[in-house]
């Protein structure tokens, strides 16, 4: 594992701050700062998405066959860096992160012929459809059912909780095909575009008053068999192997020392009893220092994990549990500790001034903005990608060899 920087990767930092500095432009900079939810809304999402993909950089962990940027581990991590310092929109990672190693490693020729240029475009915008209202920690309990019908399956169900599903053009689901057996066995994964005649969405308003999650209900709607990822029945490994990037790609080591960077700016302007600000604090500073090291221990296991790593491969089923369940817990600490940094400013409904749409001025100063609908949001990231008493359990399975 290569700790140090060389010429090579200064140098290539330095092409990523260029970049950054000609493309991600004030406007968008400005809109990016009002985001709250946890990816950028879809229009900026796709604007972003297609400055990076002509850049050549949307799919930094793509294999180069595929038409990943051929980086270096250490390159993937400046470009991050970068990119989380600068503040950029958060793509979500539906398809690009979650649906691309499926089809790299189940996919039919034609599949990844017709799929993954176009998600590496943006013209397909991706949701994912595997919650369903009694089905979420015990998926396997899934119940739309896909009936085959010539060429076709035809798909009844629901599914919710579906992030961005109003912005989505495509999703990739989870049916049930078989109640032969135990329930893992009856199960397929199928992608279908979202205008297919019989598929509605309903919003679902999040408790910082976003838009992110939906219901989609599924009546008669006909996919065809091609759209099948791996064989009849044998969804469910399929899904395990999506479910390893969901919870383990990417990094979080990096976004979250740049949350706790937000944290000290609001610690520095905010008052304290009996110091210059609240920064000067003794007691915040202990907790502060308690978040920096778990930070750090993160990072760091992140980057020995990430070594392991072969190009475009997972890292198996127990680090992403793992990384899962540190990174989300250690986000919500950075929160709480964000809010009572705020005192008063966490209070007031700032949602007149958040989103791309927001006209409102926000009350107080401007780092008082997004921090408590991140706060709320947040909540969400010890449920989502499954919580963490699933990831706990998997975990102890591992360890005691269940
Ligand atoms: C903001 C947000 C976005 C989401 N986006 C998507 C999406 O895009 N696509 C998608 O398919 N899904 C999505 N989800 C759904 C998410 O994956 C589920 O909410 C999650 O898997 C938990 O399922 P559930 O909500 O049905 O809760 P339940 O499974 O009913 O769990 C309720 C509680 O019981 C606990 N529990 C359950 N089983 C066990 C057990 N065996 N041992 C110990 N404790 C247990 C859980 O930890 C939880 O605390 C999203 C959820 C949220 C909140």
């Amino acid at each position: 594992m290569a700790l140090r920087s060389s010429d090579d990767d200064e140098a290539f930092r330095d092409e990523v701050r260029a970049f950054l500095e000609a493309k991600f432009t004030p406007e968008l900079r400005a809109l990016t700062a009002r985001q709250a939810g946890v990816f950028a809304d879809g229009d900026l999402a796709r604007r972003w998405h297609r400055i990076l993909f002509e850049r050549g950089w949307i799919a930094p962990a793509w294999p180069t066959e595929y038409g990943g940027p051929g980086w270096t581990p250490r390159q993937g991590a400046i470009f991050q860096e970068e990119c989380a310092r600068a503040g950029t929109p958060r793509l979500p990672g539906m398809g690009l992160s979650l649906c691309a190693p499926v089809i790299m490693r189940y996919g039919t020729d034609a599949q990844k012929a017709f799929f993954l240029p176009r998600m590496l475009s943006g013209e397909h915008y991706w949701c994912q459809g595997y919650s369903e209202p009694q089905s979420g920690s015990d998926l396997a309990s899934l119940q739309t059912r896909a009936v085959r019908d010539g060429d076709d399956y035809v798909v009844s169900g629901s599914k919710i909780w579906t992030t961005h599903a109003q912005f989505a053009n495509w999703i990739f689901l989870l049916v049930r095909t078989s109640t032969e057996g135990k329930p893992q066995a009856g199960i397929s994964f199928l992608v279908s575009p979202m205008d297919a005649p019989g598929i509605s969405v309903r919003p679902i308003i999040s408790m910082s008053g976003e838009h992110e999650v939906n219901q989609v209900f599924f009546d008669n709607v006909r996919v065809p068999v091609a759209n099948r990822m791996g064989a009849e029945n044998e969804g469910w490994t399929v899904a395990k192997y999506l479910l390893e990037f969901e919870r383990g790609g990417g990094s979080s080591g990096v976004p979250l020392s740049v949350a706790l960077e937000r944290l000290v700016d609001i610690a520095r302007n905010q008052p304290a009893d009996g110091a210059a600000s609240l920064y000067e604090d003794p007691v915040f500073r202990r907790d502060l220092a308690r978040l920096e090291i778990e930070v750090m221990a993160l990072a760091w296991t992140e980057r020995r994990l990430a070594g392991r790593r072969r190009d475009g491969e997972s890292i198996g089923n127990a680090a992403a549990s793992l990384k899962k369940l540190c990174a989300s817990e250690l986000g919500q600490k950075i929160e709480d500790l964000s809010m009572r940094a705020l005192g008063l400013y966490a209070l007031p409904d700032q949602r007149g001034a958040l989103g791309t749409g927001a006209n409102e001025s926000p009350i107080g100063p401007e780092y008082a903005v997004t921090p408590t609908a991140r706060f709320l949001n947040g909540r969400a990231s010890t449920i989502f990608g499954g919580s963490s008493e699933v990831q706990r359990n998997i975990l102890a399975r591992v360890a005691l060899g269940l």
